[in-house]
């Protein structure tokens, strides 16, 4: 294969790559080690796997502080670019086998490269709730690859961010970075208590709309504005009555089976499409 794209021999010198054959290698050990919550917190780093998930975060200005990657993924285009942007930003480039990789991965098939990247946390004060024409927030949320699939739709449809509450799971696990998809790196992600969120709120403006099941109003049955705080409920018990209290509004998504209600992600993305759609159309182009 001949062409612009295939510039690795002078993006990427070779005396810039580090070559790793030991699982033991303390480098490798630290990569790893990120797999557990506590390391996470401690670094400020994560996880994310897979030349497609670390491309979009070179795309999103996001460059790893460590790259893990195997020999021929370097000789390939997107690897010697997520390479040469990692070195760019002072980054380290490792170079291991895939047995190595498997295990920092914990996979058997790894996809080649894995990243450990600064977590990005925002401050309440620091957003302008106009930002975007909608905004998640998710109440103590206990499942990583929820709250992954929500950044992934929030993106999807142009939300400006997700902002946990409460006791919330890491969204930096790789279990939530891997169901992102990448929109982990270009969601704002805020971690804060019901209080802080809810006197931010009062200043900023917006609507905020409870999802519960309690609720008596159709999902499709209200208008929807800007920006709305779109606001669920925890996936074992739901929204606090007193949460539930503080919303503007409290809407229903219909069931006509047996299931007493749906998943989280699935539900937050049939309101995230419905607050899309009426945006749409009020705001067309
Ligand atoms: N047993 C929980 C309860 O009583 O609310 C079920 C929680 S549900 C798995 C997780 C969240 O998804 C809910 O708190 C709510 O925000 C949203 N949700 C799920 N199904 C819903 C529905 N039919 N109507 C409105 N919200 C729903």
């Amino acid at each position: 294969m001949t062409g612009p794209a295939m510039t690795r021999h002078s993006a990427v010198s070779e005396g810039s790559i580090r070559r790793i054959a030991s699982p033991a290698n303390p480098a490798v050990k630290a990569v790893r080690a990120l797999h557990q919550k506590k390391n996470r917190s401690a670094t400020g780093l994560f996880l994310a796997e897979g030349l497609r998930i670390l491309t979009e975060a070179v795309d999103q200005g996001h460059a790893p502080q460590t790259l893990v990657l195997l020999p021929d993924m370097r000789e390939a285009p997107m690897g010697a670019r997520l390479a040469a942007a990692t070195l760019a930003a002072g980054g380290e480039v490792i170079e291991v086998s895939e047995a190595v990789l498997a295990k920092i991965a914990r996979k058997d098939n790894p996809q080649g490269a894995v990243g450990a990247f600064p977590q990005v946390w925002w401050n309440l004060e620091d957003l302008d709730a106009r930002a975007a024409f909608c905004w998640v927030v998710l109440e103590a949320p206990r499942d990583p690859g929820n709250v992954g699939t929500v950044l992934r739709t929030a993106d999807a449809v142009g939300a400006a961010g997700v902002i946990l509450l409460d006791s919330a799971c890491d969204p930096y696990s790789l279990e939530g970075v891997r169901a992102s998809m990448g929109s982990v790196f270009g969601q704002r992600l805020v971690r804060t208590t019901f209080d802080a969120f809810a006197a931010w709120r009062a200043r900023q403006g917006g609507q905020l709309v409870g999802t519960s099941l309690n609720a008596t109003a159709d999902y499709q049955g209200v208008a929807y504005s800007r920006p709305t705080f779109l606001f669920m409920g925890n996936e074992q018990s739901g929204l606090p009555a007193a949460y539930e209290r503080a919303c503007d509004t409290l809407v229903r998504l219909p069931m006509r089976g047996r299931a007493d209600s749906l998943n989280l992600a699935v539900a937050t993305s049939v309101m995230l499409y419905e607050i899309y759609n009426q945006d749409r159309r009020a705001w067309p182009g």
